[in-house]
């Protein structure tokens, strides 16, 4: 099969508006530039948000520089390799380590221990940029942050400093410890269970799912302490944080997933494990809001993550719409393709539109629940659609590995199920939007 040239050099158009390509972008230093703290422009998550803007017309220069060093990372390191991790399911710890060493990892670990402090808006615009590179990588790299979110909402000083302070010393990983093989979208009827014996917790259970399994320093576990299965689940539930190398763990085999292949996701056995007491988040009992709370802050970066699947999809389509001809002209000038692509164009759009919605509200200390489910169910499902009509564009070469776009259609499926999926979300929207009428 002749495989026709590749598209030339990509053409972006930016969310501050610009549109050019970033292979010949002057305003590029040829050396990288590591993400620094900036202490005047706030030393905490919510200081740093009062920087916050909600239009990507008025990002502030340190937005900017966020999301072009990201852009750069994603188009010069990201993209090359993929297609590569793609194949061989590997772990991409060296981009993982690049980008942590360029601070684009942890952005939100506060600056108290040893992090930037990023607002969740400021996150999301980097999350973008490198899910447009590759989900599967940048969702190796999320899998920290939905691991952290637990310990940084919930956590006591002296855990946040152990904990969330060695992952800015190194590129360590850690891991959300939630879904069981017997619950998912259910969380209050998981089964692995936490016993008091005098100073520590002997846990017994098996999680399933688990991004990062293999790869984790330490993971959040929730487990039931009360076992009477009438008990409310807000109170039913504790968390943990345990060390990755306590004994009785046992990890299971890497799954061959259907895309996001090079993510490591795995299945992970607690025999007898022993927690101290110190590990405790909070108190016994509070697992269950800490869990689900870590959601109002992770599904909008999950949703940035979906929007630059999407955003990928439209522009791999596009440049091809503008090369390839049928009937003596591009298939771009045919009515019915410019359509699918202003189709396209509009979900994208949308989808930011929505993710930064979402991350605002909660840098404003806002209740964004709603916001937070309307952007992953919504970038979720127009991350499916744009990259299955991006495949279209492309015809018989769409269904072929040698291009770009049935990776992205892969790729893009796990967005409707992780992080709650696409019917828990409604579930969750229409619970808030009934909630608004209540009389
Ligand atoms: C690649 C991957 C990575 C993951 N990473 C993690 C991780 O790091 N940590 C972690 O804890 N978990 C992780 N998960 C688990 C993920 O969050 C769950 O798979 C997801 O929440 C769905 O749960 P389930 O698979 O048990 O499906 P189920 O809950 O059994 O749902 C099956 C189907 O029924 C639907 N459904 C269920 N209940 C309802 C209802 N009440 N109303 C309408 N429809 C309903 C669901 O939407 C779905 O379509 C991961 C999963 C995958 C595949």
């Amino acid at each position: 099969m002749a495989a026709p040239p590749l598209p030339p050099p990509l053409i972006h158009t930016h969310t501050d508006g610009g549109v050019h390509s970033p292979c010949c972008d002057t305003s590029w230093t040829t050396t990288w530039l590591r993400l620094e703290n900036h202490p005047t422009k706030g030393t905490s998550p919510s200081s740093s948000a009062r920087s916050t803007q909600i239009s990507t017309n008025t990002l502030t220069d340190q937005q900017k520089e966020f999301q072009q060093l990201a852009r750069r990372f994603a188009r010069e390191e990201i993209v090359p390799a993929a297609a590569a991790y793609d194949k061989s399911g590997e772990y991409p710890f060296p981009l993982i380590k690049k980008a942590w060493e360029l601070g684009l990892v942890n952005g939100h670990i506060p600056q108290e221990y040893g992090g930037m402090g990023l607002s969740i808006f400021d996150s999301c615009l980097i999350t973008e940029e490198l899910a447009y590179g590759c989900t599967g990588v940048q969702t190796a790299m999320e899998a920290n942050s939905l691991g952290q979110m637990p310990v940084i909402i919930a956590g006591s000083e002296e855990q946040k400093r152990k904990y969330l302070g060695r992952m800015t010393e190194e590129p360590l990983m850690c891991a959300y410890c939630v879904t069981e093989p017997g619950a998912g979208s259910d969380v209050a009827s998981i089964k692995t269970r936490a016993v008091k014996m005098g100073d520590e917790y002997v846990v017994n259970g098996q999680k399933m799912w688990i991004t990062n399994g293999g790869k984790a320093n330490w993971y959040f576990l929730l487990a039931r302490t009360n076992p009477d299965p009438k008990g409310s689940a807000g109170k039913a539930f504790t968390g943990f944080i345990v060390d990755a190398d306590t004994p009785g763990i046992q990890v299971g085999r890497k799954e061959m997933n259907m895309g996001q292949r090079c993510s490591d996701t795995r299945g992970i056995t607690f025999e007898d494990v022993r927690i101290p007491k110190e590990n405790v988040l909070i108190g016994e009992g509070a697992g269950f809001k800490i869990a689900m709370g870590a959601f109002d802050n992770t599904r909008p970066p999950v949703a940035a993550g979906a929007t630059g699947l999407a955003q990928r999809a439209l522009e791999e389509a596009t440049n091809y719409a503008m090369e390839r001809k049928t009937f003596g002209r591009l298939i771009a000038e045919h009515q019915a393709v410019s359509f699918i692509l202003a189709e396209m164009a509009m979900k994208v759009e949308l989808a930011r539109m929505a993710y930064q919605r979402s991350a605002w509200e909660v840098d404003q200390g806002r209740r964004n629940t709603y916001f937070a489910s309307i952007a992953k169910a919504f970038a979720g499902d127009i991350a499916n659609q744009v990259a299955a009509d991006a495949v279209q564009v492309f015809g018989g070469n769409g269904f072929n590995s040698e291009y770009p776009v049935e990776k992205l259609m892969r790729d893009a499926k796990i967005y409707q199920i992780y992080e709650g999926t696409a019917q828990i979300q409604r579930i969750i929207i229409a619970r808030e939007h009934l909630g608004k009428f209540k009389k």
